[in-house]
């Protein structure tokens, strides 16, 4: 039997939450710690993975923010779930453009996998990363932090209308199988708010303390501290009902019970969650816009242009289509939204009309 179905026959039912948290991120059984998901041969691909013109222009926004805040001598360029790390590598080559931003960055990434730490500390190797388990030992001073698809696999719980009212899901062991199940009523239907008043029976709400935990620590950070957190992930940009727990296994959809551990698992991302947190540790919000237009706006079109006029034209066809693929609405670039937390004095940043 599986680890997570083990402990669940033993100790008996979890919420959604404890279970995605035991599939994804505990040592030992969990998908990211002990693994390489990404790529043609993991289970899914992500924007920094299709072409290198993301973490370009993300590289850009980093030296424009920069320059934002009087190009301090030192600060944090911060990136959580960095992945292979193509994307900082991409960035820190794209900011060539100011040496002076290269010489006063202190690189620091948030990952709790040890493959990809080691891939991390391959394509990094020139910047000296200093690596964390999570943002509590992050060192105080001027931070840009960057974050591609992190949010989208922390841990949601999630609740169930019934005739009778909200109920919690949870896991439970159905002989040596996993089985969905709704849980007693308990303290935590607490999580659930206004947005949440609509339901009619059957109708799921999902909520994640954890993504708003990272708005709160961030927003209180950003409130004392110079800087911005940058997120981009997938989501609607407001709150709403629905249940949006997916599992992909080998690019292809999975059954999140039966792969647990060995399946990606992501939920769509509460944006607003994220901005209300910020909000009320006093912060600035720009967005959600659309990841489309926001790469637009930072000339994402131009760089593919210069790249096409240098290639062979096989690479033309493919720098075309990774470009499609990251903006055009059909695809990435309208269900991928970008979320910026900023200090209280930040007046613009780059990428949002
Ligand atoms: N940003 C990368 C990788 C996205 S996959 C890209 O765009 O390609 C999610 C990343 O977050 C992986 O690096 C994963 O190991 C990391 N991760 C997942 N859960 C985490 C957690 N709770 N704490 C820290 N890192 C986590």
């Amino acid at each position: 039997m599986a680890p997570i179905a083990r402990r669940i026959v033993e100790a008996g039912p979890i919420t959604v939450a404890e279970f995605m948290r035991l599939a994804l991120s505990e040592p030992g059984t969990g998908y990211y710690a002990t693994r390489d998901p990404l790529g043609a041969k993991g289970d899914f691909v992500t924007a920094p993975e299709i072409s290198q013109m993301f973490g370009e222009m993300l590289g850009l926004w980093c030296v424009d923010f920069w320059e934002r805040l009087g190009g301090p001598a030192s600060f944090l360029l911060v990136e959580l779930g960095p992945g292979r790390g193509t994307l900082m590598a991409d960035a820190l080559r794209a900011a060539r453009v100011r040496p002076e931003f290269r010489r006063a960055l202190r690189l620091h990434l948030v990952e709790i996998s040890r493959p990809l730490r080691a891939a991390q500390a391959e394509a990094l190797a020139s910047f000296d990363p200093v690596w964390h388990d999570d943002l509590s030992t992050l060192p105080a001073g001027p931070t840009i932090l960057l974050a591609n698809e992190f949010l989208d696999a922390l841990p949601v719980h999630q609740f169930q209308m019934t005739e009778a009212g909200w109920r919690e899901r949870g896991v439970a062991a159905d002989g040596e199988a996993l089985a969905w199940t709704l849980l007693p009523p308990g303290e935590s239907l607490a999580l659930l708010r206004p947005e949440h008043q609509t339901a009619k029976p059957g109708d799921i709400a999902e909520v994640s303390p954890a993504v708003r935990a990272i708005g709160a620590t961030l927003g209180a950070r950003l409130a004392r501290d110079a800087g911005a957190a940058l997120f981009i992930d997938y989501g609607p940009a407001r709150s709403g009902l629905g249940e949006s727990l997916q599992a992909l296994r080998g690019h292809r959809a999975a059954d999140p019970l039966r792969d647990a551990g060995e399946a990606d698992l992501t939920t769509h991302v509460d944006f607003a969650a994220v901005a209300a947190a910020g909000r009320d540790a006093g912060v600035k919000v720009f967005g959600p816009v659309e990841q489309g237009a926001f790469l637009r706006i930072l000339g994402i079109e131009q760089r593919a242009a210069m790249l096409a006029a240098k290639a062979a034209p096989p690479d033309r066809a493919a720098i075309a289509a990774a470009l499609h693929r990251l903006i055009a609405p059909s695809q990435m670039g309208s269900l991928f939204k970008v979320l910026a937390l900023a200090s209280p004095d930040t007046t613009e940043l780059a990428g949002f009309a």
